[in-house]
């Protein structure tokens, strides 16, 4: 699950939510913004009133963020395409298995002679592997061979479309951009960052929240605030300050058995 990684690629500034609230209540008056970093007190008040207090929430549709969310599991694609406020261009299998796959031409061929660590390195790559203790050895033998057969049908130039129906649920998705505005983004990271969320989930909305430019943190405080109590942290700071292992760990819980040791 290391290989997990999100990025913010862009966002608009927190002002077009505070423009939003003023607009309504036309209090343009009381608009005491000075940089993104510094939006005044005023102004913070005001976001606090309408997130946490009002739930007039659609004024921070007009903060919108594009993430590049990169090597997930695709049954992790298919929960996060159930969010319906946002938009989505994921990398192709259809266009990626022969590449992907020709790469390793030299491992699968020499398929009877191949250790352990080559065998767990190239399931890594193509597959997520969840760091948890139930995943055993025999797991990686498993997918190991998959991933044979699906060279072995590369080879037999068999379309990737055909490919496609012997895929693990963990393939990776190499590569998606995803584009969500701030209101559909608290819905998204209150529900999977949540006890109850899919762990490889609850990680992958963890980092997205970690990515996010400090001075929108004002909207996710109380998202925040849930972390911190169910990863046992000490303080808000910790979110952002732990590793992205340490983070995981904590989210796996008693679950958790680090990368080789499976
Ligand atoms: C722990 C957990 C378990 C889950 N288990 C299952 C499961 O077993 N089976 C399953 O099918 N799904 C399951 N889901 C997915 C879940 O039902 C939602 O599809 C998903 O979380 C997206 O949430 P959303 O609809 O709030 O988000 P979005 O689609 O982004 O919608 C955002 C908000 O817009 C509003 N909205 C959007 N569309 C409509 C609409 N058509 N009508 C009215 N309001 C709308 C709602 O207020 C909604 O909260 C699970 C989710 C979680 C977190």
């Amino acid at each position: 699950m290391d290989l997990i990684n999100v990025e913010l690629i862009s966002n608009t500034p927190l002002y077009n939510s505070i423009i939003g609230a003023r607009t309504c209540w036309k209090s343009f008056n009381k608009d005491d913004y000075q940089t993104e970093e510094n939006i005044g007190e005023n102004n913070k008040k005001l976001l606090e009133r309408l997130v946490y207090q009002y739930h007039h929430e659609s004024v921070i549709e007009h903060t919108v963020y594009t993430f590049k969310l990169q090597k997930f599991s695709r049954f992790i694609l298919q929960e996060l395409a159930r969010h319906r406020i946002a938009s989505f261009s994921v990398e192709s299998t259809r266009y990626v298995i022969k590449k992907d796959i020709i790469n390793f031409q030299k491992i699968f061929e020499n398929y009877n002679n191949i250790t352990y660590t080559e065998k767990y390195n190239t399931v890594k790559h193509f597959c997520v592997i969840p760091y948890i203790s139930s995943y055993v050895p025999e797991d990686i033998h498993l997918q190991f061979d998959i991933l044979h057969k699906i060279y072995l049908k590369v080879k037999a130039e068999i379309p990737n479309d055909e490919i496609k129906y012997i895929l693990p649920e963990n393939w990776r998705v190499n590569n998606m951009l995803f584009t969500i505005n701030a209101r559909s983004l608290r819905n998204l990271l209150k529900l999977r960052t949540s006890k109850s969320a899919h762990f490889e989930f609850r990680y992958l909305a963890t980092l997205m929240l970690r990515v996010l430019p400090k001075e929108h943190r004002i909207l996710y405080k109380d998202i925040e605030d849930q972390i911190v109590q169910d990863l046992n942290l000490e303080n808000t700071d910790d979110i952002y300050k732990l590793s992205n292992m340490e983070i995981l760990k904590r989210i796996l819980g008693s679950k958790f058995a680090g990368g080789m040791n499976v």
